[in-house]
Parts: C-alpha cells; structure tokens; sequence
C-alpha cells in the first residue's frame, strides 16, 4: 500500500538492501538528470551533490529509496527531507559558493546542511537551526557520523535568526511562512539573498530576496510545497 505525504506518493517501508556501490551509481544518475533538467548548473554545487551521501540521512526503513524525487518523513513533527530536486532549487538562485556564510532554517535530516558545509567550503560558514528536538537530534547524528564537525547546529526558534553570527551572505527557510520572519531580513549580508517558501493566496511561491544596502528587492520563482514555519512567526504569524 502506498502511503499519501502532502501530494507525493511514498513508497511503503522497508528494511534497507542495496550497498553503497548501488547508492553511488543512483547518486551519480540523479546529478546527471538534475543537469538534464535544468535544476543543477554550478560545479561547486554539483560536486556536493556528488560527494554528500543523501541515503546516510534518512531514516533506514526509506533508505533504499534515497535517489527517488520523493520527500521522506523523519524523527519529530512534521519533519521531511526534501525531494533532491530541491536542494539545487534553492542553491542555484541563493547563488550558494566558496566562503559564504550560510544561514539554514529548518534543519530536518541535516543533508541540505552537508551539501551546503561542501559548497562554502573551508572559508565558509554554516550556521543552521532547528525547531523540533527529536528532528535535532537526528540531524546532528547523521553529520557526526558523516564526519561534519564543524557546523555551527542550534535547537531553537530559526524565526529568530542567529544574531551571533549576522550577517548571513546566504539565508534559506526550509519551512513555508505567512512572511519572511524581519529577524531573518534582518540578518542578510548587503550583497545577500535570502530564499524562502511563502504563503501566497493559499499556495506556496519560493520568494527570493535579495539585499542592497538598505534596498530589498524580491522575485517569485516558482510554486512549492513544504511543511509550516512554526515557532514565533509560524504560520499563524
Ligand atoms: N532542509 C531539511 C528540510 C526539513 S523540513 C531537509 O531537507 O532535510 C522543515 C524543517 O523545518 C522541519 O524539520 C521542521 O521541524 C523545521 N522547522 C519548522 N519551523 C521551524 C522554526 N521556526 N525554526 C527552526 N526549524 C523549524
């Protein structure tokens, strides 16, 4: 029986088969679709894509089905990792590379984390925050074990920003909210952008908005669907 998760069908449980030789070949196949279709364009990201293990993040009755365009649901409420379309969805416009400092809200399974650690690079940042401890906990035991150490993972209200280190060359909410929390505005760099679900005449558009000084200039890129915001500017806000 096939299970209905907000408009995608996922496919029913089960307990994990393929080895990581089978994983590598999907992976390799889902990057050279993504470039097919027009979602992945830059090799900083591509190579993250490549390199990060998408089926070490979610949960092992679905981990066979890592490479599928199907987003899976994690440890917590309301907590999915994304379709793998999505993440160069968000990262190409965000125009996400070497020696940025990168805001996450929404941490969910950690995977958009890992790729976005491998895309900043040394240099860079990543800060990411997370509102629901059970999907926390989750996430930072998928980096660990992964090998990332050097995340800076909050568990917390994202809503809020994370002042401490504002501003942010790059923000992305992985979570659909009525506004674009002003904490978040806030923190984007002069030169920034920052990328985001919104609810718009009960459907969801990805708002980009990009930062000039004190100008803010914002562009509709596509509709979407993800889980609400919660917290202090969550969807009732
Ligand atoms: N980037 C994640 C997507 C996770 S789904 C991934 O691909 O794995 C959205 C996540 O946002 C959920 O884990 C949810 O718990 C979290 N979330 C919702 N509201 C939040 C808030 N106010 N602050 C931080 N995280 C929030």
């Amino acid at each position: 029986m096939e299970g209905k998760m907000r408009g995608w069908p996922v496919p029913p449980p089960k307990q994990p088969t393929k080895r990581r030789e089978q994983f590598i070949k999907e992976r390799r196949k889902k990057v050279r679709e993504l470039i097919r279709q027009g979602y992945l364009k830059s090799e900083r990201i591509k190579e993250a894509m490549l390199s990060v293990a998408r089926e070490d993040f979610i949960p092992d009755v679905y981990r066979d089905y890592a490479y599928l365009e199907v987003p899976f649901p994690l440890p917590g409420t309301e907590a999915t990792i994304s379709c793998p379309h999505s993440y160069p969805l968000l990262y190409e416009p965000l125009g996400l590379t070497a020696g940025q400092r990168f805001l996450e809200i929404g941490l969910g399974s950690g995977y958009g984390t890992a790729l976005a650690r491998e895309i900043v690079g040394p240099k860079g940042l990543v800060v990411s925050i997370e509102i629901d401890p059970l999907t926390f906990e989750f996430a930072a035991r998928n980096l660990k074990n992964a090998g990332y150490t050097d995340l800076i993972l909050v568990q917390g209200d994202g809503g809020r920003g994370y002042p401490k280190f504002a501003p942010y060359d790059s923000i992305c909410i992985t979570a659909a909210c009525m506004d674009i929390p002003p904490p978040l505005i806030e923190q984007i760099a002069s030169g920034g952008k920052l990328i985001a679900p919104v609810i718009e005449h009960g459907t969801q558009n990805l708002v980009l908005i990009q930062k000039t000084g004190k100008r803010i200039e914002r562009n509709v890129i596509c509709e979407v669907l993800y889980v609400s915001l919660r917290g202090e500017y969550g969807a009732g806000y």
